[in-house]
């Protein structure tokens, strides 16, 4: 099988995020209203044609069927995440801080594979990895609470700024070590990790619902990992292997070292 690169060869997180572990950056409960603009020349009609055709030739052709997860990738605007003359290609982008948000399709598939039995409508759902922000912000189109936790100050603060132009002010942005996950909003029917990690943190299985709680990370070295699906069902876990993939690494006390 073939490993699929998620971010650009070599790219490395540079300093642990300073001060306390956590910092959460407050949600904007006024932003709905307040969208940005597209960039000059092209017109909202033509994104939404983009994200349109992302969502049909990258997302339901690889037989990605979840109406809901499908709804969501159409609405939400790519293009303000990331600065790209392709935001809606299917490659995975560079961000600030040496990071990169991952291809459309790798983000759908995560999120429908962590999708809670009774769907996100309501779902309390921890996101690690904030990175541009738009993966959270598919979350909070799909109507989850979302908490989303990032190592990199500077990169939570420019997602914070993001979200709430898109109309996703909702969103809790933490400032910290996401491998210790958010206690505060435990238990999360749905967990994902957009950071690779050596195993899966015992904090996260720990803030998991035990009522079908489900957890997506991709698990083991740095070089190349499986994506994992965890489920709880009261103290019991259950653990499958979905397919081979990299990812940048999850930088903590439970995951890799500096
Ligand atoms: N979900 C993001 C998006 O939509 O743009 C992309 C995430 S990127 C692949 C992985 C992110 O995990 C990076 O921004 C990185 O800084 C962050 N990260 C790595 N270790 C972390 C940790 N221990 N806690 C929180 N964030 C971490």
């Amino acid at each position: 099988m073939r490993w699929r690169r998620w971010w650009p060869r070599g790219s490395r997180v540079a300093t642990r995020a300073p001060g306390r572990p956590y910092g959460v950056i407050a949600p904007d409960r006024r932003a709905a209203a307040d969208r940005a603009e597209a960039p000059a020349g092209i017109s909202e009609g033509e994104w939404a044609l983009a994200r349109a055709r992302m969502v049909q030739d990258q997302l339901a052709r690889r037989g990605l069927h979840d109406e809901e997860v499908l709804r969501a990738f159409g609405r939400v605007p790519r293009h303000l995440f990331v600065e790209s003359n392709d935001p809606y290609g299917d490659r995975a982008l560079a961000i600030a801080s040496g990071q990169t948000i991952s291809q459309p399709y790798v983000v759908a598939a995560m999120i429908a594979a962590a999708r809670p039995s009774l769907g996100y409508r309501s779902a309390r759902v921890l996101e690690i990895g904030t990175g541009s922000g738009y993966s959270a912000a598919i979350l909070a189109e799909m109507g989850a609470d979302v908490t989303t936790i990032e190592r990199h100050a500077a990169l939570a603060a420019e997602a914070v700024e993001q979200l709430r132009r898109a109309g996703y002010g909702d969103v809790r942005v933490v400032v910290g070590d996401g491998s210790l996950g958010w206690p505060e909003g435990a238990p999360y029917e749905a967990i994902i990790v957009t950071a690779a990690g050596p195993s899966v943190p015992k904090p996260l299985l720990e803030q998991l619902s035990p009522d079908g709680g489900r957890l997506v990370m991709p698990v083991g070295s740095r070089e190349q990992q499986w994506l994992t699906v965890v489920e709880r069902n009261g103290s019991a876990f259950t653990q499958r292997e979905v397919e081979p993939v990299v990812f940048v690494p999850l930088v903590g006390e439970h995951g890799f070292r500096e």
